[in-house]
């Protein structure tokens, strides 16, 4: 199948799954995760509609927006290391996994000599699964209190990856974990003022259940794209 028939396939399947659950299928947005293909594929999305596209590597996804110009727009979800924040903060419109204070602030630094803002997401390590980066649940209210002294930021909302398996009904107890969390912070009113909160989770093999469980950012690039290499 191609591109295009996989993302139609894709966004076929996020309306029944989000009808199902009685859910407005327009509050989920795809993410098509580009890394490890070429420009070339990212072009033939963009043609078929798909304007939201995530990277993981800094040096990658660098060449790669310079030569799309900006009409993408980039979600940033791999791990960030601080030395390559001054990168991210230029190429990137949403960084969805900032998991300490030393990196959200040296970020919040790079985008004032930018003059940017960026809106962040924090990644929990909701699984606990000590292969992964993110913080653990318990650290994530005290971490969105201390960003909300960082003026370039704007945190709307969690990411996670659970720990992987081949179910992906094992991944609902976490998704439903992190919807919790979410809720208990926002209650609290510790997510940025007037914006819409997002929840980032679900992948290509497990992205309905993550819908069922209130996902609104959905991370998708085998089912989209193909294997990687
Ligand atoms: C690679 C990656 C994805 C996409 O995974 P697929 O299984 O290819 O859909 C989603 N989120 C993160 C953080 C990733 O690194």
């Amino acid at each position: 199948m191609s591109i295009a028939e996989n993302l139609q396939a894709i966004y076929d399947n996020i309306k029944r799954s989000a009808l199902d659950c009685g859910r407005d299928p327009e509050e989920i947005q795809l993410v098509a995760v580009s890394k490890r293909f070429p420009v070339t594929a990212i072009e033939e999305a963009y043609a078929a509609g798909q304007t939201v596209f995530g990277e993981n590597y800094i040096q990658e996804a660098e060449g790669k927006a310079s030569e799309l110009g900006g009409k993408c727009t980039l979600h940033f979800i791999g791990h960030l290391q601080r030395n390559k924040a001054k990168i991210a903060a230029r190429i990137f419109d949403v960084i969805e996994t900032i998991d300490t204070f030393k990196l959200a602030n040296t970020l919040n630094r790079h985008l004032e000599d930018l003059d940017r803002t960026m809106k962040i997401l924090l990644q929990v390590n909701i699984g606990e699964d000590e292969h992964k980066s993110g913080m653990a649940a318990e650290q994530t209210e005290q971490l969105l209190r201390e960003i909300s002294g960082l003026p370039r930021l704007k945190v709307i909302g969690l990411m996670t990856m659970p720990p992987f398996t081949d179910d992906p009904e094992d991944a609902r107890p976490y998704f439903r974990q992190l919807k919790q969390l979410a809720d208990s912070l926002a209650a609290k009113g510790l997510f940025a003022e007037g914006e819409k909160i997002e929840l980032s989770m679900g992948m290509s093999n497990d992205y309905h259940v993550a819908i069922e469980e209130g996902a609104t950012i959905i991370r998708v690039g085998t089912a989209i794209f193909g294997q990687r290499a």
